[in-house]
């Protein structure tokens, strides 16, 4: 596996894997990280190893999609040993570009996906999925991947990324990831790392809550009522604030007050210092 920080060096490599070849031409997935890799990351990587024949890893903690108040310097940075899981798991670049070749100085160009980043997570952290929108459109240029994967994990993430390909025409294929989950049911992430002891205990009220609230309205309960129930089931475990315990349209990530056809449970909450978030789907 090569480590790659520059972004000529890159357009070298990707070149030559395109005409490596492979079954299907030398085509390349596109895998983009934050690093600190677990199980959730891997599940990505794996089916990535299935959707091309070439697969490119990026690590980039992006400052800007980080709020002011947020946990950018705490963040958990393990290059070496995530290198090491890449090429065990049969990557082939990893592009790990530092702030700098990201961002130089006078990079004054931001993406901004209106209507699906509004809400949930874009109201709670403002400028967060413009921040995450301009640094997959660069990484999509700087790789040109035919396919990129994003895990469910990131629901709202993934939906704006989805909005963002088809309408600037990037001509990458999205594929989208369910959640990998504890024993528990927790969400792996690697803002479990932050939890203490008893905190994670407490951390499986959040999966238990979404599950409870899509079977109340899957049985035909009161939308409201569950969502109400969901969120005394995370005070009542500790979580405060809660950023929004909501059902929404799983394409659009409109608000829904009734079962009226495919939805997605979604809720953000802190735990302590923890920010963490959840989805599921809810089918009627
Ligand atoms: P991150 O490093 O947190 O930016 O995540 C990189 C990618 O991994 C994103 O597409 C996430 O949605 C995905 N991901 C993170 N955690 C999980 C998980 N538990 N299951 C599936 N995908 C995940």
């Amino acid at each position: 596996m090569q480590i790659i920080r520059e972004v000529d060096a890159l357009r070298r490599a990707v070149a030559v894997l395109r005409c490596a070849g492979g079954k299907g031409g030398g085509t390349v997935a596109l895998v983009p990280t934050m690093g600190a890799l677990h199980g959730g990351h891997i599940a990505l990587v794996r089916e990535a190893r299935r959707a091309a024949d070439h697969l490119v890893a990026s690590i980039f903690v992006n400052p800007t999609q980080f709020g002011p108040n947020e946990d950018f310097a705490l963040y958990p940075r393990r290059e070496a040993a995530d290198a090491e899981t890449l090429e065990r798991e049969g990557c082939a670049i990893l592009w790990a570009p530092d702030a700098g070749t990201m961002y130089p100085d006078g990079h004054a160009t931001s993406i901004s996906v209106a209507g699906v980043s509004e809400g949930l997570d874009g109201a709670a952290r403002p400028g967060h999925f413009a921040g995450v929108a301009t640094i997959v459109t660069k990484l999509f240029n700087q790789v040109q991947p035919d396919v990129a994967l994003f895990g469910e994990k990131d629901y709202q993430q993934l939906a704006v990324i989805r909005r963002l390909a088809a309408d600037l025409d990037l001509g990458v294929r999205i594929i989208g990831v369910p959640t990998q989950r504890d024993l528990d049911g927790l969400a792996l992430s690697s803002r479990n790392f932050y939890l203490s002891k008893e905190e994670r205990r407490a951390a499986r009220a959040l999966p238990r809550a979404l599950v409870e609230a899509a079977q109340a309205i899957r049985d035909g309960g009161e939308v409201a009522a569950a969502l109400a129930q969901a969120r005394e089931t995370l005070v009542a475990a500790g979580f405060s604030p809660i950023d929004y315990v909501e059902l929404c349209d799983p394409e659009t990530l409109r608000p829904m007050t009734t079962l009226n056809g495919p939805a997605r449970l979604l809720a953000a909450a802190k735990l302590g210092k923890t920010r963490l978030i959840d989805n599921l789907a809810v089918t009627s």
